[in-house]
């Protein structure tokens, strides 16, 4: 644990914070992050970008995970905005998934077979440096009560679509009782057979699966997947696992996607042992994605040849059921391309 100015996920009189009070006390400040991490600005060893037009967010709890003094701690470098962001490689773009295309009404992407993505909410609680969504129009896609009608009425009236997913932003960083309202709308579609929420909250704010959530899941007669987004062991706390057992102990489907990204998890050893602790945590291995090609991301790249080759070494050393997909997402393709 870091010693940050005020003990984590307690208020100064000593109370636990509520996950919207961590939320809104969240570092927004690069200068407060480094003093916090006791890092000095001056020795940094590579180019900081404070103005970042995606600028710095990061909750604490997610900070208390960093290692103190450490500037290529794995956590930091997936949320601290750098000068290089400016860096236009060929390939990259604000759209990489080209999800305008799939976009029929504000707040709904309809690319899959029998499966729709709802963005629930553009907020998030984090900026990851590489996400794909970085660029996406949010303001044409903050879903009013009215679009979410709208959306709704897009899924009600296609008996093929058998799978929701929800995802923003994050789907999590909509208020209690929105995403109650939402989810027993989504409940009340008799062909729709599975609910998916893909949240980083838990990892980045465990605090998140908080008791009015857990109660609206347990209103819900679907199948739930919970996938979360976890990139690196490190990010495995206690909490976190908390939050895990209690989505567990309601009866969702707990699954992991993980980013590949130079710098932070691109070794064998720290993939394995990632592979491991969701394990341990109650977690399958789903997807080890290879980096969409956003503008401002290219520093995280992998190669091909060095993502085949961290990927055959995990089927090694692990078990089959621990080793996940290595994919990539094809705005040409209806589905996530093994890389072969
Ligand atoms: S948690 Fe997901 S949606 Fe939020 S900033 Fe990170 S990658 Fe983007």
């Amino acid at each position: 644990m870091i010693p940050l100015s005020q003990p984590q996920c307690q208020s100064e009189k000593g109370q636990t914070e509520t996950w919207q009070e961590q939320l809104a006390g969240a570092f927004r400040d690069v200068p407060a992050l480094l003093a916090a991490l006791d890092l000095d600005r001056a020795q940094a060893p590579y180019a900081l970008e404070p103005q970042s037009p995606f600028p710095l967010r990061v909750p604490r709890a997610f900070v208390s995970l960093m290692q103190p003094g450490d500037w290529f701690d794995p956590l930091l470098l997936q949320v601290l905005p750098l000068a290089r962001e400016s860096d236009r490689a060929p390939g990259y773009s604000e759209d990489p998934l080209r999800e305008r295309d799939t976009n029929p009404v504000p707040g709904l992407i309809h690319k899959y077979h029998g499966r729709v993505l709802l963005i629930a909410s553009p907020a998030c609680a984090v900026n990851c440096r590489y996400c794909f969504r970085r660029h996406f129009p949010y303001d044409e896609n903050t879903p009013s009560q009215a679009d979410w009608e709208l959306a709704l009425d897009y899924i009600r009236q296609r008996s093929d679509i058998q799978e929701v997913i929800l995802s923003g932003g994050d789907p999590l960083a909509l208020n209690d009782r929105r995403l109650d309202s939402l989810v027993r709308a989504i409940n009340d579609i008799d062909h729709v057979a599975t609910l998916r929420f893909h949240s980083r909250l838990p990892v980045v704010l465990p605090a998140r699966i908080s008791p009015p959530f857990m109660d609206t899941l347990q209103a819900i007669d679907k199948n739930l997947v919970f996938v979360i987004h976890s990139n690196h062991p490190a990010e495995i706390g206690n909490e976190l696992k908390g939050a895990l057992r209690q989505l567990r102990s309601a009866g969702v489907t707990l699954l992991n996607q993980t980013v590949l990204l130079k710098g932070v998890n691109d070794d064998a050893q720290t993939l394995e042992s990632l592979s491991r602790r969701l394990f341990n945590a109650g977690v399958l291995p789903y997807y080890l994605h290879q980096l969409d090609r956003v503008a401002g991301a290219s520093h995280f790249e992998l190669g091909d040849d060095k993502a085949r080759y961290l990927h055959r070494a995990l089927l090694e050393t692990l078990p089959g059921y621990l080793v996940p997909r290595l994919v990539r997402e094809d705005p040409d393709i209806p589905y996530k391309a093994p890389l072969a």
